[in-house]
């Protein structure tokens, strides 16, 4: 049992709504069964190397690739890895869970906001 003060109001508790606490208990489930989640950006790029004679700096250019360019934040610093095919099938889930993991935390946010803002114990 929560010990609650009386501050000088009949509501003066913090009180979800049955639908919130389902939201909640929703993302909260979600989050759990989630898995690996890797941050950053996938993308599939062409690209030029650095030999002036090479194809790609040809008229008209045939680039190298497709490659699927990783690239993320690290250190402050953008950090771009170039991953196998391999690799692509074995992480792009990862990402694709990371995608998920920010909306349920925004979700969440959102949620937990809009709880806090309709407690009573505001404006006293
Ligand atoms: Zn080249």
């Amino acid at each position: 049992m929560r010990e609650t003060g009386n501050f000088g109001c009949d509501n003066d508790d913090v009180s979800p709504t049955p639908a919130q606490q389902a939201q909640a208990a929703r993302i909260a489930r979600e989050l759990a069964a989630l898995g690996f989640a890797l941050p950053g950006t996938l993308a599939d790029r062409m690209t030029r190397c650095g030999r002036a004679n090479c194809r790609c700096h040809a008229d008209p250019p045939r680039l190298h690739g497709p490659y699927h360019q990783w690239t993320r934040k690290k250190n402050g610093k953008t950090a771009t890895r170039i991953l196998t095919d391999d690799q692509f099938a074995d992480y792009a889930p990862w990402f694709d869970n990371h995608r998920r993991l920010r909306e349920l935390i925004t979700e969440l946010e959102a949620l937990s906001l809009a709880i806090a803002e309709a407690d009573p114990r505001w404006n006293r």
